[in-house]
């Protein structure tokens, strides 16, 4: 039986087609729902199919390794110390921080070295391997669903993990249930509405949803939450939103929409075409600086994980205590 299709973030059922292939010129059909603006791939892939995916060609396609590369080490690294930096302003003494999908769990290692008790857990054996072997990070081999249904953690963070949900909703419904009272999510995920590039070099097979910070904020209000920071600026090519837990319970419904949520997001997909785009120099100077930057990292790397997995030797190692669940 065909399921009816429908918007995770409104129920609606009125999409349109706005993309036919990634960003690799493989065919994909993406769409927008015309009520709320959400962007998602027009055919929610399968458990199969993802498994599938994630299986074989994803960490050759999309990573291009199977277990991560000095460079690779030291960007996650640099990252979680700017989420650290972000967040600390933000937290409470005693708060015990979580973060679903951590990858090679630097960031939680970044909290951890700063004396916050913190773990992370990461479905990928090779990733979640490395972490807790070579920089010593808190986590574990598990998904999301794995964990209780019960309030675990002050603070959870979903770093580039969002946009890989079939269902956003039900993650962050699923998410809240694990935040204690007065609880904070921080999402970082691609933001739709920065001058990315055209719309044929977007969208990936594994980024099931796409969100601008509209229809990112209305899905997180309408999973029981408020916003509480938005950090990125409107241009910046990754969204980073703070939200908290209502003290209300979820309304565990959509929320009602005003129709023009659907304007809005083809208005900033449609903000540059590749000419305009790639001719300004707000497009150029990053891309320089970028460029200059992957020559530093090229150079440095090796010598910077070198270190970097001393450090993380030196700081404690992870106490049994600090599994999820
Ligand atoms: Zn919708």
């Amino acid at each position: 039986m065909t399921q009816k299709k429908t918007c995770d973030l409104c129920g609606g059922c009125e999409f349109e087609r706005i993309a036919t292939s990634d960003r690799k010129q493989q065919p994909l059909d993406t769409d927008v729902c015309r009520t709320c603006g959400l962007v998602r791939h027009a055919q929610i892939p399968t458990d199969d199919e993802l498994a599938e995916f994630y299986g074989s060609q994803y960490r050759q396609d999309y990573h291009g390794e199977t277990t991560p590369s000095d460079r690779r080490v030291m960007r996650a690294w640099k990252n979680g110390r700017r989420i650290y930096q972000q967040l600390w302003p933000y937290l409470k003494q005693g708060d015990r921080i979580l973060e679903i999908g951590a990858g090679i769990g630097c960031n939680v290692k970044a909290f951890e070295v700063e004396g916050w008790e913190s773990c992370g857990i990461e479905p990928h054996e090779g990733f979640c391997e490395y972490g807790s072997q070579v920089l010593r990070s808190p986590l574990q081999r598990q998904s999301l669903e794995d964990l209780p249904q019960e309030p675990i953690a002050d603070v959870i963070l979903l770093v580039h993990v969002i946009e890989h949900f079939k269902s956003p909703r039900q993650a962050l419904e699923r998410i809240r249930g694990l935040l204690r009272p007065g609880g904070r999510l921080y999402i970082e995920c691609p933001n739709l509405a920065a001058p990315f590039a055209p719309r044929g070099k977007l969208f990936h097979y594994a980024h099931i949803h796409n969100f601008t910070p509209q229809t990112l904020r209305l899905l997180a209000e309408s999973c029981g939450y408020r916003a509480h920071t938005l950090f990125s600026a409107a241009a910046d090519p990754n969204l980073q939103m703070l939200v908290e837990a209502d003290t209300v319970s979820p309304r565990g419904e959509q929320p009602t929409m005003d129709a023009g949520g659907c304007d809005e997001t083809l208005r900033a997909l449609n903000r540059f075409n590749w000419l305009t785009y790639h001719a300004r120099w707000s497009y150029a100077a990053p891309r320089i600086a970028k460029l200059a930057t992957y020559l530093y990292e090229h150079l440095t790397a090796r010598r910077f994980v070198r270190e970097l997995v001393h450090e993380c030797r030196r700081s404690p190692a992870p106490p049994s205590a600090s599994r999820a669940a």
